[in-house]
């Protein structure tokens, strides 16, 4: 279908919509009725301002946020006059953000009509990283880049290009190009983020994430400042605000008084690290008071194989259960824990019996925090998990879900097949079970000469930023011999598209398309990001054929990019990847983005056919028009779902009483077996018989909760097989407080800034602009430290200077420093945006760094007369540079909690100043890789096959097979 025709249908479409049925049950009346959204009037607020009514009609169009991952709706209001586009609000017709959005979300326009951003297609005219940029055509790298992929793919040296992602945004479409390339090329920056408490969910459930019900729950349990910055913000906050408001109890575990902790009922400031050990003593609290699930544990919980596995002493039957339990952590008192988490008794107690009182709306969430912060992190999300099991609060409403039942991804129609490849530059034999690639170990590999990058592709992607040991990924982004070239896919100017060849800029929210979808409530649904000015040139009839024809300056999107990119790396189609990317209608032709998405709407989505049909519209112009799509029902308790007959023909069965296709693999069997099978989640089992009934369940190897993980066992880690708590690698116990050594927190978020990519919004840098450490007063004193005194924090590997701030709202004994600050760039006019980064000056001597700050942020003059009264001068101090890599033995996760020693600043000491050495980093990178235990695994695998992946390759390259 044409843009045309979907336009046709637009105009002549009937139906008028009330908000009330995209909405059921609110009573939010302030949007302009659908039926005007093509042409909706209102007074122009300047004009306002002078006294003077004048009208402006706007067309009012549908896309996502691209701030955060929760890809809130937003509605572009298009100013029909000059084609521009006046503000962004929410789109009442998203199920997920139901029209409302963070600060974030609307400064999308001081992104779109930021001066500083990037409009053309750069191409260093120097050498990397000397700032000598030339612009270029698209033409011009589609034919370079492409023909450098297509070469590496014709020399079989697919391992040489790899995609490197920061912010996905989209779900699934990278994933049919990598598949379509043939390469296991895709790397990520979870490790930096999530892995920690993916691991600790997977362990579980098979699912990586969790998805809570707050708006429903009696208790809502967060280890995060969960309501105001964490993840799935705004979706997410205003659900937890109705559940408060419907009387639930918010507990909020956090060493810093966040905004979230202040509004909580219970704020609990526990020793990083210890928070396992609180989250057991609730849990036997729980078994004590006899306030837990029984039914709900005897039917979904692999109690049996804990019990054969741990007390073989004991008969395998449920009434031995609990006393076996109550022993394993009989150490967990609450006095105990008052002593090891520095967390009174008595408040423990007290929450435990609120919890207890809450069976079955238990609501619990964990990201980033601790999860991220520690050694042996994931052991927090795996407690937090085991309180939601004990209350029976899975799948319930009110408590928590599998992030799978809640989120909806469409295949397309046309598949590609996966990958036959393993890269090992990103999948080590080192990290079986990790969640997911070891990406920010990615320098080190390649100076061990693990291997080299033909082409590197980072997209929307900051590393020498965001990740630990900048220095060290500038000393790789700088040596052509590990790397041939850096293609930068950005938004934004960044530190790390400063060490690129090419620097390609790509669409913000309102500039491309993506389809995504997230588990924000008991639904699913999908958001459609659409090109604002690309749309609204078609409604006035112009013809687009790429989408930097209607963007600003020549601002592209990736998806597009991939498609032209793919008939340059295969002109001749004879390695077979251009043919997954040419048009049905047009044999021979780049498929066009209405093509794709139509027919992936079409094909892909339940029920949007119909509802679309409904309105006299495609599938494909329904999504245009609202921007989402709700997929009928909620989703809870999908692990009850009765198999049916149908879908159980011909499974096979054991003791396990698992069911499983025919021709899949059990845990253990061979991969022979299962050849030509393309592993998704779990390995190709249905369903368990519970009581008599085959049942869904989750998509573990037992297909039930897994608190015994013969994974952890069989895969070398026996000894954290079963929830438990061992000491961080900052134990405070192991601290010289006498001494001056503290536990830095630099992990968390500021609500009004986006990681790396809010340099170019200016209204959220007018709002977020300073870089305290945080420090409790009792420490303060001891240290010698005055509120914005300066301060030498000196890390493993080198030191930072910056500004004490001293406050009660932080506990003694840790200090904490946001990671959204400390943007530089090292010329005045170029790089990063001026709003938010200081001018810095770079030095090195070997394998010894510096950064010292030039100045801060200033005014600057631009079309935009508001870079002349920047008021603001805090760019912050880039922390991260001077973190070693730790990454987690088991998770994989960067463990970013530093033991820090602190003293006032010495003479000399400036703020901002920085001073690294990264060979120290690559000592520390050695000492934290020797406490992996590697693979492979049983069956000579690689990684659990019932492990999720991203970009999953055939079940075949899951045998290990050395390299000589
Ligand atoms: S929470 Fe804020 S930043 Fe995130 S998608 Fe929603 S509006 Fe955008």
């Amino acid at each position: 279908m044409s843009s045309r025709e979907i336009l046709d249908q637009l105009a002549s479409a009937t139906v008028d919509v009330p908000l009330e049925r995209l909405l059921p049950g609110s009573a939010l009346t302030s949007y302009p009725p659908v039926d005007q959204w093509h042409d909706h009037a209102e007074y122009d607020p300047e004009e306002w301002r002078h006294g003077r009514k004048v009208e402006r009609r706007y067309s009012l169009i549908p896309t996502t946020c691209f701030n955060c991952e929760a890809c809130c709706g937003l509605l572009a209001y298009v100013d029909k006059a000059t084609g521009e586009i006046r503000k962004f609000e929410g789109n009442p017709a998203h199920p997920a953000s139901r029209g409302r959005n963070c600060a974030k979300g609307p400064a999308t326009i001081t992104q779109v009509y930021d001066p500083e951003r990037i409009l053309y297609p750069l191409k260093r005219s120097g050498p990397r990283g000397s700032g000598q940029w030339e612009r270029t055509t698209w033409g011009e790298a589609l034919a370079d880049i492409g023909g450098r992929v297509g070469r590496a793919f014709r020399e079989d040296r697919h391992d040489e290009v790899m995609y490197h992602v920061g912010r996905p945004g989209d779900d699934s479409y990278i994933e049919r190009v990598l598949h379509a390339w043939g390469i296991d090329g895709h790397n990520s920056h979870t490790n930096i983020c999530s892995s920690g408490a993916r691991f600790g969910y997977a362990a579980w459930m098979g699912f990586d994430r969790p998805s809570a019900d707050f708006a429903n729950a009696r208790v809502i349990f967060l280890i995060s400042s969960h309501l105001e910055a964490g993840h799935y913000f705004n979706p997410h906050a205003q659900r937890i605000v109705e559940g408060k408001m419907r009387g639930a109890t918010l507990i909020t575990v956090d060493p810093r008084l966040s905004n979230t902790a202040s509004m909580s009922d219970h704020w609990f400031a526990p020793w990083p690290g210890t928070e396992p050990f609180l989250l057991l003593t609730i849990a036997r609290l729980l078994l004590e008071a006899g306030t837990w699930d029984q039914e709900f544990v005897r039917r979904w919980v692999n109690w049996e194989t804990f019990l054969r596995e741990t007390r073989p002493d004991l008969e395998p039957i449920f009434t031995n259960f609990e006393p076996a339990l109550l022993e394993l952590y009989a150490d967990y008192t609450p006095e105990r824990a008052e002593q090891v988490c520095g967390v009174e008794a008595r408040r423990i107690q007290e929450v435990a019996t609120v919890i207890g009182g809450a069976l079955g709306r238990f609501a619990s969430h964990s990201w980033r925090a601790a999860a991220a912060g520690n050694e042996g992190g994931w052991q927090t999300a795996r407690c937090l998990m085991l309180l939601n099991v004990l209350t029976g609060s899975v799948g319930t409403e009110g408590g928590t879900s599998a992030n799978g039942w809640n989120k909806f991804i469409p295949v397309p129609p046309k598949a590609v097949h996966p990958q036959s490849r393993w890269n090992e530059l990103t999948w080590p034999l080192e990290y079986p079970l990790a969640h997911h690639e070891m990406s920010f170990l990615l320098p080190y590999f390649l100076k061990e000469g693990r291997g080299r990058l033909d082409t590197y592709f980072t997209r929307v992607y900051n590393p020498v930023w965001t990740n630990p040991d900048g220095f060290s990924w500038i000393e790789v982004l700088t040596d052509e011999d590990k790397i041939g070239c850096h293609v930068a896919l950005t938004p934004t100017w960044s530190e790390t598209a400063w060490f690129a060849d090419y620097v390609l800029p790509m669409g913000v929210g309102a500039e491309r398309h993506d389809l995504a979808s997230y588990e924000t409530h008991s639904g699913r649904w999908i958001g459609f990001r659409q090109p604002v000015f690309r749309v609204f040139a078609e409604q006035q009839g112009q013809t687009v054929k790429r989408t930097h024809e209607a963007n600003p300056g020549e601002v592209w999107e990736e998806d597009e990019f991939w498609i032209d990119l793919a008939f340059h790396i295969d002109p001749d189609g004879d390695l077979g990847i251009r043919t997954h990317f040419e048009s049905l209608e047009r044999p021979g032709e780049p498929i066009s983005m209405d093509e794709y998405y139509e027919q992936l709407f079409s094909h892909s989505v339940p029920g949007l056919p119909e509802t679309a049909a409904e309105e006299g519209l495609s599938p494909l112009a329904y999504m245009r028009k609202y921007g989402a799509y709700a997929l009928p029902g909620d989703q809870y308790g999908v692990h009850e779902r009765e198999v049916g007959p149908d879908e159980l023909a011909g499974a096979v069965t054991g003791d396990d009483g698992v069911y499983r296709k025919p021709g899949t693999a059990g845990l253990h069997d061979s991969l022979s077996e299962i050849e030509g099978h393309m592993p998704f989640i779990g390995d190709g089992s249905l369903g368990v018989d519970v009581d008599g009934v085959v049942r869904f369940g989750f998509p573990t190897p037992s297909r039930k909760l897994e608190l015994y993980s013969p994974t952890l066992a069989e895969w070398g880690w026996p000894e954290y097989a079963l929830p438990t708590w061992t000491p961080s690698h900052v134990h405070w116990e192991d601290l010289d407080l006498a001494g001056g050594e503290r536990i830095l927190v630099p992990t968390f978020r500021l609500p009004t800034l986006i990681h790396t990519r809010s340099g170019n919004a200016k209204w959220l840098n007018e709002i977020s602009h300073g870089h305290p450490l945080w420090v409790h007063p009792s420490d303060a004193d001891e240290l010698g430290l005055d509120t914005n005194g300066l301060v030498r924090i000196s890390t493993r590997t080198g030191y930072f200077v910056m500004r004490a701030w001293r406050t009660e709202g932080i506990r003694p004994g840790v200090v904490a420093a946001s990671h959204h600050m400390g943007r530089w760039r090292l010329q005045e006019e170029q790089g990063n945006e001026r709003w938010s980064s200081g001018l810095a000056a770079l030095g090195r001597d070997d394998d010894r760094w510096t950064l010292g700050s030039e100045h801060g942020v200033a005014p600057f003059t631009s079309p935009d007369a508001d870079s002349g009264r920047i008021w603001w001068t805090d760019a912050g101090v880039h922390q991260n540079l001077t973190f070693a890599p730790q990454p987690d033995p088991i998770s994989g996760m960067h463990c970013w909690l530093q033991r820090v020693r602190i003293e006032p600043a010495r003479e000399g000491d400036r703020y901002g100043d920085i001073a690294v050495d990264t060979s120290a980093s690559m000592d520390a990178y050695r000492e934290w890789i020797a406490k992996t235990r590697p693979g492979p695994g049983p069956g000579n695998l690689r990684r659990p096959l019932w492990f999720a992946r991203p970009v999953k390759p055939q079940a075949s390259a899951y045998e290990y097979r050395p390299t000589s």
